[in-house]
């Protein structure tokens, strides 16, 4: 046996070739040696298993090969653009909204410098981040105050950190959400140090259950966008007016979790009763908190908007400052923010609302054109099919926004091994199967996109 394990080559002897030494000026020393240790462990292994010497170590330009491919993939991310042919507008595992030109730019101008982030330039002191978007929040929402944290969830839970800690929040149990991620309302409440006291059913809450349900132990009453699920039928919630009331009377704070804020009316494209946030504040609610990159199309981020002695004590909770927004995200957040403004239409300039209002005749034609593309690739059949687009990203659950998808065929490859195929692909393709058929829905694809996508679905689909 000593004998047969002789016969694999040494370690250094392999490191000094020429070989080595290109791999090595790509990839560095240590990773090369670990990469041809590891071949060479292997194959010891295997001989002592008593199986054949392997043939990568016979031929010794497979052994090199096999050492780029390896040394290859360690280097390729996993992280990377990918193109959405799922037909969901928003979609959290893709990355939720893709930002507006402007918004790139502004991040890109605060990356690569130092900036003003916490500077006051006419007093030279210490400045607070919050300044720099506090007042466009406020006239974009009709709010008296502003703060911006890293995302939603952390928002809601510096709010009931700050204002309900060791006190008790009124919540319907026919709001008692639970959204993707393990984020379950009644346990955000729990990690606040406040105590939930559910009122009403599931199916109907009466304005007369939270009076009844006040106390002295209370510390707000909490209203929550049911963002993926709804109620429907034998069912009634208050309306905001009755709970302000309700909260005014009793002088507590009304809060409400809009999820996905929005900020523009967006009935006309498909997506009724979905809560603008200025009318949210105008109805009466106290301090409102919703996404940064759900329908407001920006990153990352968890707004907070309201009554200023509210906003004050809730920027003060040391739960603000672990949570508080990078300098980036606020950039991209300031720059998204302004297309909101006249005489901006913020419908032609951020990517989800975009894809959210294109009329449908623009939708069909995006598919046909992918179709035509589509046609270089050998075998492939191709259908266009009306689909049911969504919104996603925890807006209006119920609601199908019409769209079309390319039905994608190759003889003797199933759904599945096209779904396979395509998400390989550079960049991955992810599209969805329905009713045994692999679909790219191109709702959320935009006309940029189509370039790279018939490209990268040739490459995938031939040889
Ligand atoms: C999405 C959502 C959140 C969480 O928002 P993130 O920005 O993802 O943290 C909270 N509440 C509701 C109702 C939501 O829909």
């Amino acid at each position: 046996m000593n004998e047969i394990l002789r016969q694999l080559p040494k370690i250094q002897t392999l490191m000094e070739s020429d070989k080595a030494a290109s791999l090595i000026d790509v990839f560095g020393r240590t990773q090369v040696t670990e990469t041809v240790r590891a071949k060479i462990d292997s194959a010891r292994s295997e001989l002592l298993a008593d199986a054949p010497m392997p043939e990568s170590i016979l031929s010794e330009r497979l052994f090199w090969t096999e050492v780029s491919t390896t040394l290859d993939q360690s280097r390729t991310r996993s992280l990377k653009s990918a193109i959405n042919a799922t037909g969901i507008i928003i979609h959290t595992n893709l990355g939720r909204s893709p930002l507006a030109e402007e918004a790139v730019q502004a991040m890109a101008d605060i990356a690569n410098a130092y900036s003003t982030l916490e500077l006051n330039l006419e007093n030279g002191k210490r400045g607070s981040r919050h300044s720099h978007v506090e007042s466009l929040i406020c006239e974009l929402t009709g709010a008296e105050a502003a703060l911006v944290v890293n995302n939603c969830a952390g928002a809601i839970l510096t709010v009931l950190s700050a204002l309900a800690n060791k006190k008790e929040v009124i919540a319907s149990r026919g709001e008692l959400v639970e959204i993707g991620g393990s984020f379950r309302m009644p346990d955000v409440i729990a990690q606040s140090g406040a105590a939930l006291k559910e009122v009403g059913t599931t199916n109907k809450t009466h304005p007369q259950d939270y009076s009844d349900a006040i106390s002295e132990n209370t510390a707000l009453l909490l209203k929550s966008h049911t963002s993926n699920y709804s109620i429907a039928g034998f069912s009634s919630a208050p309306t905001r007016q009755d709970l302000a009331a309700i909260a005014n009377q009793h002088n507590l704070p009304l809060v409400e979790d809009l999820g996905s804020g929005v900020l523009v009316e967006l009935a006309p494209y498909g997506l009724p009763n979905e809560p603008v946030v200025k009318d949210v504040i105008a109805a009466g609610v106290d301090v409102v908190t919703f996404s940064g990159d759900k329908l407001l199309g920006g990153p990352q981020a968890g707004i907070i908007a309201g009554r200023k002695p509210l906003i004050d004590r809730i920027s003060r909770h040391p739960m603000a400052r672990a949570v508080r927004v990078d300098k980036l995200s606020l950039a991209a957040l300031i720059a998204t923010l302004e297309l909101y403004r006249e005489p901006n239409n913020p419908l032609d300039r951020i990517p989800v609302l975009r894809s959210l209002s294109e009329p449908i005749d623009l939708i069909r034609a995006r598919a046909e054109k992918l179709s035509n593309m589509c046609e270089s690739v050998p075998h492939l059949e191709t259908k266009i099919v009306p689909t049911k687009a969504q919104a996603g990203g925890g807006s209006l659950p119920l609601q199908d926004l019409p769209s079309f998808a390319l039905a994608l065929t190759l003889p003797g490859v199933s759904p599945d091994q096209m779904s396979e195929r395509l998400r390989g692909a550079s960049p991955p393709i992810i599209g969805r199967i329905s009713k045994d058929q692999f679909l790219l829905d191109v709702k959320a694809i935009s006309d940029r996109d189509l370039d790279a996508l018939s490209n990268a679905l040739q490459h995938a689909l031939t040889g």
